[in-house]
């Protein structure tokens, strides 16, 4: 699966991909991810690739030859299934959207900045919206890390043991019970017994309940869903 980030700031995204999981992935050739400097593609004057907003009004608002400069490069390569647009007020992230997008090829994330980007690219160039959290954040670069993060452990391939993806929370609507290690005992604070007998049925009955019981505590309305 392939990524390709088109972002004001690729030193922001230089480091999230070069460890653990995401690394491993890319060098099994699992997961490719390309940063564009979107400065690399605007023909304006001093590399402008922003501009102050129409109306008048405090911030400045990335303009659209840029964008689609740099888009028509990208499509001229390949077929991109999604362009997706990194934005507050977008469909929000969920684990259900993260295992949908971990089916697709070619993904490109566009990361707005500033004040955002001109309406008519959003309008007319992007496929989708996507947000992760109601927050607003100053740049799209760190969301787009969290998004190819989500989505890069879900390739299938990529965790050492594949089935673990499926324990997680939020698969199956349900929070994963908690897990323990060594030492068994420490400051008298002791590792449940069940987990210490061996006895896989009950382990697998002992977790489910956990699951349960946590989701209902903690997000009951993961259980309506
Ligand atoms: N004026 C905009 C916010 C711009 S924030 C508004 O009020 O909606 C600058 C950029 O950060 C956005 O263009 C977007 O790409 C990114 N961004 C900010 N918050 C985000 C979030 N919660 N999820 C995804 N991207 C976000």
């Amino acid at each position: 699966m392939r990524f390709d980030i088109i972002t004001l700031l690729p030193g922001l995204l230089a480091g999230p991909f070069e460890h653990s999981i995401l690394k491993r992935a890319a060098d099994k050739g699992l997961l490719e991810v390309e940063l564009h400097n979107l400065r690399d593609y605007t023909t304006f004057k001093h590399k402008q690739v922003d501009d102050y907003q129409y109306g008048g009004g405090a911030g400045m608002v990335l303009m659209i030859e840029p964008v689609v400069r740099c888009l028509d490069f990208l499509k001229a390569q390949r077929e991109y299934e999604e362009i997706i647009y990194m934005s507050p007020d977008g469909e929000l992230l969920n684990q259900s959207l993260a295992n949908q997008l971990s089916l697709k090829n070619n993904i490109i994330l566009l990361c707005g900045h500033y004040k955002g980007i001109d309406q008519r690219i959003r309008e007319h160039l992007i496929t989708r919206e996507i947000s992760i959290g109601d927050y607003v954040l100053s740049g799209g670069e760190l969301a787009a890390a969290v998004l190819v993060d989500a989505i890069g452990r879900l390739i299938p391939g990529v965790l050492n043991d594949e089935s673990s993806a499926l324990f997680d929370s939020f698969q199956d609507n349900l929070l994963a019970p908690p897990v323990y290690t060594r030492p068994e005992t420490f400051n008298n604070w002791r590792v449940p017994e069940v987990l210490l007998s061996g006895d896989q049925k009950r382990i697998d009955a002992w977790r489910n309940e956990l699951s349960l019981e946590r989701t209902r505590l903690l997000r009951p309305a993961l259980l309506n869903k």
